[in-house]
Order: structure tokens, then sequence, then C-alpha cells
């Protein structure tokens, strides 16, 4: 670093000698500034009123020099400063504008590369149906439900006209919760095996004439294979007023079946067995994979299975009794299907599994 000698010479050679030195360093350190503050501290070095280097030339220097040569280190000294001033300064216009050179370029941005895509989600298939059969109830002036999945006994069981050890309970194996031998039987927590307890809790709410659809998961302990799986989804149904009778049970469920697979499917009704409604139907429509003219997924039947129904046991309206559902003055009906399972039959699935893994390359095929 530059320190200012003092001089014994001050013949005019000497000082030129002296001036050039002083430069020489000058630009070396100007060459050396990277930055604005490098620049500000060389600048303080140099231009300080106290120690500055052109201070001390003036003190070293010109204070220094004797009488004979004051006037010509005088000048000199004023013509050094002013010049020194200039190339500081100059310094800085350089700083500052390369600087503004790197911080441009390094904002650049480049127009022409192509955007990153995100691909937008849709909707998983089995809610697309489920959304699917609520719409059809809804535009039959159904209003929509929902109730917890973890149930009570007594609203996923007792209520619904499955008394405590009643074999109907063996046809659905329920994943209970641990730990609650203390409680009563009716309050002991499980997963709930079907949507049917928002039956019960939607009649508790909302006294008749009701009309509902209940979509939700439901949980099972059934082992996964090709067509069952640990948790599936349900839709619902319960309509009780006035005069319902199996043949308003019969139409509404052909017309929903025509909304969701086309108006040419046909519906038949077979006696069947569920605890909460008598008489008890399983529905089947006329295959919509050959038209009914049987086939391999019809097993050649010409019909598919697709849904159980019936007509509310008066024993589940004792259980709402005090809300007005009193057996005497009115009637109902009930429904519950598998969404997988129309699932599986409109899209031509053949793995319930396939819903769940998340495979997109599955799951795509939905966008
Ligand atoms: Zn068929």
């Amino acid at each position: 670093m530059y320190t200012v000698p003092k001089l014994d010479d001050y013949s005019p050679a000497a000082l030129d000698r002296a001036v050039a030195d002083l430069f020489g360093a000058l630009d070396a350190e100007i060459a050396a500034l990277h930055s604005e503050s490098d620049w500000k501290e060389f600048r303080d070095r140099w231009m300080a009123r106290k120690n500055g280097v052109l201070t001390q030339v003036n003190d070293t220097w010109l204070k220094a020099a004797p009488k004979d040569a004051k006037r010509d280190v005088g000048q000199r000294v004023n013509e050094l400063k002013a010049r020194a001033e200039a190339a500081i300064d100059a310094a800085h216009e350089k700083i500052h504008a390369s600087s503004a050179v790197t911080k441009l370029a390094s904002e650049r941005l480049d127009i022409t590369l192509p955007g990153i895509r995100r691909p937008i989600g849709v909707k998983h298939p089995v809610l697309r149906v489920q959304d699917e059969i609520v719409a059809v109830f809804k535009a039959m002036g159904y209003s929509v439900g929902e109730g917890p999945e973890v149930e009570t006994d007594y609203y996923n069981f007792e209520s619904l006209n499955f008394p405590p050890n009643h074999p109907a309970r063996d046809t659905q194996d329920t994943l209970f919760i641990a730990g609650q031998e203390q409680k009563a039987a009716r309050d002991r927590l499980l997963l709930r095996t079907h949507t049917s307890p928002v039956q019960i809790r939607s009649m508790e709410k909302l006294a008749p004439p009701v009309r509902i659809v209940i979509p939700g998961k439901v949980h099972r302990n059934d082992p996964l294979d090709a067509t069952h799986s640990p948790v599936f989804h349900q839709v619902e149904g319960l309509a009780v007023d006035t005069n319902i009778t199996f043949s308003d049970l019969k139409g509404t469920l052909d017309h929903a079946m025509k909304s969701l697979f086309g108006s040419s499917v046909k519906t038949r009704f077979y006696p069947s067995f569920f605890p909460f409604t008598e008489p008890s139907a399983d529905m089947q429509v006329s295959c919509i994979f050959c038209g009914g003219k049987g086939c391999r997924k019809c097993k050649f039947s010409g019909w598919i299975e697709l849904l159980g129904c019936g007509m509310v046991d008066p024993n589940v309206f004792e259980f709402v009794k005090q809300n007005g559902y009193d057996s005497s003055k009115i009637a109902g009906f009930a429904f519950g299907m598998g969404v997988e399972r129309i699932a599986i039959l409109k899209y031509g699935v053949e793995e319930i599994q396939l819903f769940y893994e998340g495979d997109v390359r599955f799951l795509e095929q939905f966008a």
C-alpha cells in the first residue's frame, strides 16, 4: 500500500518522479477495486481530510518544501489533488456501472424458455361415480347427509334392527375399536360397516317427510381380492313419507339406473334379507356389457346384481318414533349401493385395488 515519501530533492525531475509514483500506486489500487465497499474504503484512505493520502501529500511535501520551491510544489500538489480526485470519481462510476451490469445479468430472464407445466388434478374415479350417483338423486329432490366413520354399536347395528348377538351381524365383518370393554355394548365404537347409521342420525334430526342420500366411506374386515376391499364407498338412500309403497322404490331405482347407465337398462328385483328392511330385495340391472344377451361379465345370465333395498322395517321407526316416525302413519324405503362396484362396471376395471393404489398411469385415464 502506498505511503507518502518524504522528499529531500525538490528538483522538478524529482518531483515528476514522486508524482508519477503516486499515480502509479493510485492506478494500481483502482484496478484492484471490485465493489462499492472496496471503493469507499479506498476513497477514505486517499481523501480523508485527516491523514488521507492527499492530506499527507500536502503536509509532507508542501509544508516541508524549501521556500524557493514552495510555489512550484504548491501548484503541483493542487494539480495532483484535482487529478487524483477525478480519478477516484471515475473509478466510482466504473464500479457502479459494472455492478449494475452484473445485477442485470443475474436477473436476466429468458422468455423463450418453455414454462413449467403443472398438471391439474382431476376427481378420483370413485368420487366421480359417487358424485354422479348423488347427483341423480339430488335431481329427484333428495338432500345429502353425512355422518361419522367411527360409529357406536347403537347407530351401526342396534337401531337398524340388528339386536345384540343377532346372526345378521355376522354378514358384516366389523372392525371394533380396542379397549372399550367397560362401556355398555351399545356405546362401543367401531368403524361403520355401512352408511345406514346416517339414516337413524338423519331421522333423529329431521321429522318426516325425509328424502336423503348418504355417500361415504365404510370399513369391513374383508381380505383384499379382485372385488373386495376393507375400505370402500357406499351411497345409501332413504325416503320416508305418507303413502310410500314398494312401487315408489322400484320406480325411483329404475329411474336412477337409467340415469346412470343409459335409458335402455332394465331393472328387476329379487327377494332378499336385510335386518332394517321388510320386505327386502336385491336389485339387478340388465347387463350393461351385452345388453342382456349373456356374456362372461354377467356369467351368461344377462343380469348384474347391483344393490340392496327394501321397505324400512317398522322396528327401525320405533327408535325414532318420538320424532314423528309412527309406522302406523308413515312408511319408507331405503337402498344402498357400493360405489366401487358401480365404478368397476361403468369403467370396465378388473381389480378393485387399482382404485386405491394411486398409480397415475391408471388414474390419468379418467382425466
Ligand atoms: Zn352380459
